[in-house]
């Protein structure tokens, strides 16, 4: 009896004392933050990580109530002179910066540099890489150096972004498990409507419209063309459900459809589907534009299938090694050419249209 109590005792004290060393060692140099909640009216408290341990400051006001946060009344943008777009970066920082630096978007010093040009984020900044508070402020701060500019970046969201602000933790890497152990909080709770970031996110759009493209996460099905939305519409309907369970929102016609596989941010159809060139020119007309940028599905590189109707950025910047980001300028004559850029600044013709 006593032994089989001792061998018991001895196995419990290996699991405990192996899980702490593991989490002391993850922990060791890891650095994360800053987060921003108003945790109370008029008190800000920002929580950040250093080394593995957490360090929490308050301020004296709330959130307040900043332009930035609010989101722009019109989803359709004519007359801009250049556009770059990129997908998917998955927590991946470095690869994100390299590639905006290389290829003239953001100087050495992560300040913006494309002047009035826009930059389209198509989604998936979150989940899967250990850079993702650093690629949001880095987005964040790009985002007003633009508008002062004259320029534009527009983050949309993309399924990810969906299922952090839902509480979804299943792609999460384990250092943000660390933090939210540490600051004793769901994912939910570090991203709701009391937190800078989260209101932040509850003000960007899904869909939009740049010249003669359309840029979104997954792909446009008949199913949402059906419903008739416009991007305004269909922007508005994403804002206001955001966060809420998977049931309710299969539960109501219009979301199940927007949340669903063959919705703007989960369709993969156009790798898929048995779909014609004509089956691709429906849905490019009825949104009357050229061409449909989206990511989502990886790729190895920037591909343009269909002869160019759709630009595929997912480029696999998830994997942690490259990826490449798209350059779209508007000629005189209205046409458009577009370009790859690599991660060494490189920059060839993609296509001509
Ligand atoms: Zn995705």
């Amino acid at each position: 009896m006593h032994n089989r109590f001792y061998a018991f005792l001895i196995i419990l004290i290996s699991i405990v004392g192996f899980n702490s060393l593991a989490i002391a060692k993850d922990s060791k140099n890891y650095q994360d933050g800053p987060y921003l909640i108003a945790e109370k009216p008029n008190q800000l408290t920002q929580y950040d990580v250093i080394d593995g341990a957490l360090f929490i400051d308050r301020y004296r006001g709330g959130l307040g109530k900043v332009s930035h946060f609010e989101h722009s009344p019109s989803d359709n943008y004519q007359g801009v002179k250049k556009v770059a777009a990129i997908s998917d970066i998955h927590g991946q920082f470095q690869i994100f910066k390299q590639l905006l630096q290389r290829n003239g978007i953001i100087d050495s010093k992560l300040n913006w540099q494309w002047g009035t040009g826009h930059l389209v984020i198509t989604g998936d900044i979150f989940d899967r890489g250990d850079t993702v508070t650093e690629a949001l402020w880095l987005v964040f701060k790009l985002e007003q150096q633009a508008k002062a500019a004259g320029g534009k970046l527009h983050y949309l969201l993309g399924n990810h972004e969906y299922m952090v602000l839902r509480g979804n933790e299943k792609y999460l890497h384990d250092k943000y498990h660390h933090t939210l152990d540490l600051m004793n909080m769901d994912l939910k709770t570090l991203f709701n409507h009391q937190t800078t970031l989260g209101q932040w996110l509850r003000s960007k759009s899904t869909v939009i419209k740049i010249n003669d493209s359309v840029f979104m996460h997954g792909g446009i099905h008949q199913d949402f063309l059906d419903l008739n939305l416009t991007l305004e519409q269909t922007n508005e309907i994403f804002r206001s459900t955001i966060g809420q369970s998977r049931d309710t929102l299969k539960s109501q016609p219009i979301t199940k459809v927007l949340y669903g596989r063959t919705g703007p941010i989960w369709y993969r159809g156009f790798f898929k589907d048995d779909l014609s060139a004509s089956d691709v020119d429906k849905v490019l007309n009825s949104l009357q534009v050229k061409r449909i940028v989206v990511g989502h599905t990886s790729q190895q590189q920037l591909e343009t299938p269909f002869d160019g109707r759709v630009i595929a950025i997912d480029t696999s910047i998830k994997r942690g090694v490259k990826g490449e980001i798209l350059i779209i300028n508007r000629q005189e004559d209205g046409t458009d050419v577009l370009i790859r850029g690599k991660m060494n600044g490189e920059q060839s013709p993609l296509l001509n249209k």
